[in-house]
């Protein structure tokens, strides 16, 4: 059985980057679903009882579906905060100038990336087993650990995370969700 991850926030304190209402049903709603969805479907499967990244890795049709979405909202709403002036630091700063010279030039091919993304998915950015960095799309329900890849960041461009607040301006709303980032979280899942 897994269950739904509680928030390291109130519903409110990501305001005004995402509201208290569009926390509520994205986590209260959506998110429920794909839980409640997942542990209708793995009784009697192969997949009972296997750690939630295996069965992303190994599964597919609505099990790997629901399991993916569980992982992926499970990573999204444990990396925000509260409205900051937060950037990388440590080893993840450096790696990251490194590899686009600046924390502004990875922001952009990031948000662009999540910008032209088709349809639904979500934008990545993962580590390879050697330390070094990678930005990537993955539509629906994929997640980076089917390539891998360490998950460390994402945004979600399914229209449920946006739409009550940005309508059709996705790249608004992606350009907004870095003063919300948790950065030190995000150093934590890049060095553990
Ligand atoms: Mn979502």
């Amino acid at each position: 059985m897994f269950t739904l991850i509680n928030l390291p926030y109130a519903p409110d304190a990501l305001e005004p980057v995402i509201s208290a209402q569009t926390v509520g049903f994205h986590h209260g709603k959506h998110l429920q679903g794909y839980v409640n969805n997942l542990n209708a479907a793995l009784p009697g499967s192969p997949f009972e009882g296997l750690p939630l990244e295996e069965i992303v890795r190994k599964a597919d049709g609505a099990v790997f579906n629901n399991a993916g979405q569980i992982l992926n909202h499970n990573l999204y709403f444990t990396q925000f905060m509260a409205p900051s002036e937060g950037a990388p630091s440590g080893k993840l700063a450096v790696q990251i100038d490194r590899q686009w010279g600046s924390f502004d030039a990875f922001q952009a091919e990031f948000v662009a990336k999540g910008a032209g993304l088709f349809g639904s998915g979500w934008v990545w950015l993962s580590a390879q087993a050697d330390g070094s960095l990678v930005i990537t799309q993955e539509p629906g329900a994929h997640n980076p650990v089917e390539k891998g890849l360490k998950p460390l960041l994402t945004f979600d461009v399914w229209e449920h995370a946006y739409y009550l607040d940005y309508q059709n301006r996705r790249p608004d709303h992606l350009k907004a969700l870095w003063s919300i980032v948790n950065w030190a979280e995000i150093e934590r899942r890049y060095v553990e």
